[in-house]
């Protein structure tokens, strides 16, 4: 039969790279846990009018890159292509603003679009991220920014600068939209199909386009940055202090407006120069007035969510390994019955204490189990025949530094737990 091959833009994450994945995920819990921050998880599918509302019509996301489906019912469903939306419809939903405000929450997720598949872009990724619901403070904003930046420290990546921008509020953006639309308006004719649609809708969505005529025409535009209201610029500068005060390094960059429609006052990017054209590791920003758009009251809201198979790209760019656990303490290396069955009473009280234990299957001789032990890593190995259990004495070797110790099979656990601080 032929062989079934995955969907295109789709990746396996194989259990010789699973680890690093783990390791990461749980320094970001970690951090999270350090912060406040709890996870929430919603579904993998959403009513499409979620992603509609919470991400904006005339974004690349919802008007070319929705898996979007009927599902039995006739009901029009999507696999959801980012997280907010969904964490804001459930927020309002379950009514998370009477409980302790403001709300802080993180997600670890799959998303799925359908984009051109290349090296950071797929269509089945993963995105972690934050959304903080109910803060309007410039603070805010600024603790945002520094838990991925904290997150990069911490796992030893110096190489990802921070852009921000501030795309003000729709007072500010509705004098830029008259500049931008005068602006664009003698180059119409060459904008690409989908930004001559924007025009009139949604000009800052040209900025965010990703052809590169586009991306030439919008070159000179004029700047949101000259059009803040008083009240957008005060934000902006406290922002900027407050990052300062964290020795937060950032770089001023007014073509970002990010590629969701929610975002208002700040917003922001991290990226990489070393991974290629697809260098936005991270992006976020404010989204006041997204509950209400899903029938709450008007809670504040801020988040920023990253790709996972970027940071991980990244990280490998770094030469950084992160270190794995090891998956396996002691291999039981049994030899013919009776040890097997031994073994398995001592694996069960090894299991019980906390270590991790396996032993052979298939029954191979000493030296193919051996050589099964170094190939997955085992720390230790004890190999158990008939002279051994009558003795009650067995050998325990150190694979790391091949040192071999006799030791009382009722002192096993702590002879490897002496061999494993080593
Ligand atoms: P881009 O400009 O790269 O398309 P975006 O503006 O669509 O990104 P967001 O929707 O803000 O990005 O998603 C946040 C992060 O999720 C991105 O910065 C990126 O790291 C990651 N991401 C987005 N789309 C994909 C994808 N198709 N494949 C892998 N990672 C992605
Ligand atoms: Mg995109």
């Amino acid at each position: 039969m032929a062989q079934i091959t995955a969907p295109k833009g789709t990746q396996d994450i194989l259990p010789k790279e699973s680890g690093r994945w783990q390791k990461a995920e749980s320094i970001i819990r970690e951090l999270c846990a350090q912060y406040g921050f709890k996870e929430i998880r919603t579904p993998v599918f959403e009513h499409t009018e979620v992603f509609v509302r919470g991400v904006g019509e005339t974004t690349d996301v919802v008007t070319k890159e929705m898996y979007t489906f009927e599902d039995k019912g006739g009901r029009s469903v999507t696999l959801r292509p980012e997280g907010t939306a969904g964490i804001v419809r459930s927020f309002v939903e379950n009514g998370l603003f009477n409980e302790a405000l403001p709300t802080k929450l993180y997600y670890m997720i799959q998303c799925f679009r359908y984009a051109k598949p290349q090296k950071g872009r797929l269509r089945e990724f993963h995105q972690f991220g934050l959304e903080l619901f109910g803060a309007p403070d410039p603070l805010a904003d600024a603790t945002i920014i520094s838990l991925p930046y904290r997150l990069f420290k911490k796992v030893g990546l110096d190489g990802i600068h921070l852009e921000l921008n501030s795309i003000g509020c729709r007072e500010c953006r509705g004098k830029y939209r008259e500049a931008l639309i005068s602006y664009f308006q003698k180059d119409r004719e060459q904008l690409c199909p989908t930004c001559q649609e924007r025009l009139m809708k949604n000009p800052m969505r040209i900025l965010d386009c990703k052809s590169a005529i586009c991306q030439g025409i919008a070159k000179d535009a004029p700047v949101i940055t000259d059009y803040l209201c008083g009240d957008c610029s005060d934000h902006f500068e406290a922002v900027k202090e407050y990052l300062s005060l964290m020795n937060i390094e950032y770089h001023i960059n007014p073509r970002i407006v990010r590629g969701l429609d929610y975002y208002n006052r700040t917003v922001f990017e991290f990226v990489s120069d070393q991974i290629g054209a697809q260098g936005t590791v991270c992006g976020g920003g404010r989204y006041d007035g997204m509950t209400e758009q899903f029938g709450g009251g008007n809670h504040s809201g801020i988040g920023f969510a990253m790709g996972m198979e970027r940071f991980m790209l990244v990280l490998e760019q770094a030469g950084i390994t992160l270190e794995e656990d090891c998956g396996c303490d002691l291999f039981i290396i049994p030899l013919g019955d009776r040890a097997c069955k031994y073994a398995v009473g001592l694996t069960d009280r090894l299991l019980n204490e906390g270590a991790k234990v396996q032993y052979d299957l298939l029954r191979r001789s000493v030296k193919a189990q051996m050589k099964y032990a170094d190939k997955i890593g085992a720390a230790c190995t004890v190999v158990l025949g008939d002279s051994e259990l009558d003795a009650g004495v067995a050998t325990i070797k150190n694979m790391k530094n091949g040192e071999q110790k006799q030791i009382a099979l009722n002192d096993l656990n702590k002879a490897l737990l002496e061999e494993l601080s080593k």
